[in-house]
């Protein structure tokens, strides 16, 4: 008969997949990464038969039983606060205010935890790199920009009411050719989401393909701004001047930003993670966020003041992919359940 406690599940929840990992006592992964369809705008419930049918995929090809399993993560693309998402859910209406970690729970026998996206893909990323025993910041832009902070040792940082860590509404004081601060998708005005996310780039498309410069451009033409956004990577990787400039200032933005939250953290190493570390002009990205983060960072946070060899920052692409987040959630489960 299987044991319990042998093996635990991460489960990531996103809008069109969930995936899962199984890790054994260990953290060892064992089999690959299960990918269900997402029903999130459905509701919680029909998201949970999905959960089901994931974990006992994972269990079969551990060649194992439910039984065997003694703890669950779950990661939600919402903010949450002790297994509760309170807001700006892109989720069906129900999942807010509901106790999603609680009613797993109940629903599978397992003990549950539950936090958000950017807090999982930092322990993943923490979890990956097994040489790493200090802290790390994750700063990941896609659809947002989102992030976590691990401490050393493993365990995320979320907060004294699960809020911690929301790093794309950090304020920065960068002005749209309009002379405004840009609109966030919170509410707010000049986050670094603002700037940093791929809602942004669609403004900034939209307000560069407006001068005359770019009259020739290939991105001209009445396709939707969505659909040119999403072609802006291919051009910049090509070497497009456009593309190149909206990228440049994306990424010093994001360097600025990251430089005032190593100086309350010290993370010691910050990760960026997101699709950028897929593209081919990655390196001249992380060149970008560096001309930011020497802007605004304090000399001390690129080396050390007592020992000028000695790196006080580094900086790395994220390692993880899209499996990140689901393996620090198995990760967390073991760390909380074993
Ligand atoms: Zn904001």
């Amino acid at each position: 008969m299987a044991k319990t406690n042998e093996f635990f599940v991460g489960l990531d929840i996103g809008g069109t997949t969930v995936k899962s990992v199984l890790v054994d006592s260990l953290g060892e992964q064992i089999g690959p990464l299960v990918e269900v369809r997402s029903m999130v705008k459905e509701g919680y419930e029909k998201t949970f038969a999905q959960l089901d049918d994931a974990i006992d995929q994972l269990a079969a090809n551990a060649g194992t039983t439910r039984l065997s399993i003694g703890g669950i993560g779950l990661d939600v693309p919402a903010p949450s606060s002790h297994g509760v998402i309170w807001g700006r859910a892109n989720l069906g209406d129900d999942w807010v205010g509901t106790d999603i970690q609680s009613k797993l729970s109940e629903r599978t026998g397992k003990p549950v935890f539950m936090t958000n996206d950017g807090n999982a893909a930092a322990v993943g990323e923490y979890a990956m790199r097994k040489k790493h025993l200090g802290s790390l910041l994750l700063v990941a832009p896609g659809t947002g920009l989102g992030g976590g902070l691990v401490l050393p040792g493993g365990k995320c940082y979320e907060g004294a009411n699960g809020m911690a860590l929301e790093v794309g509404h950090i304020s920065v004081p960068f002005l749209e050719d309009d002379g405004t601060l840009p609109d966030c998708t919170c509410g707010l005005k000049g986050c670094a989401e603002a700037w940093v996310s791929l809602v942004a780039l669609r403004r900034r498309l939209r307000f560069e393909l407006a001068k005359p410069e770019w009259a020739n451009h290939p991105l001209q033409g009445d396709a939707p701004i969505e659909e040119k956004a999403f072609r802006l990577r291919d051009f910049c990787e090509q070497g497009d001047a456009l593309a190149v400039k909206i990228f440049k200032q994306q990424g010093f933005i994001l360097g600025y930003a990251i430089a005032d939250l190593v100086r309350v953290f010290d993370p010691g190493l910050v990760i960026i993670g997101g699709g950028l570390a897929e593209t081919s002009f990655r390196d001249q990205y992380m060149d970008w966020i560096m001309e930011g983060f020497k802007d605004r960072a304090w000399p001390v946070y690129l080396r050390s003041p007592i020992d000028p060899e000695k790196i006080t920052t580094d900086f790395e692409w994220a390692i993880g992919g899209d499996a990140a987040a689901a393996i620090g959630m198995a990760y967390t489960a073991r760390e909380m359940f074993a």
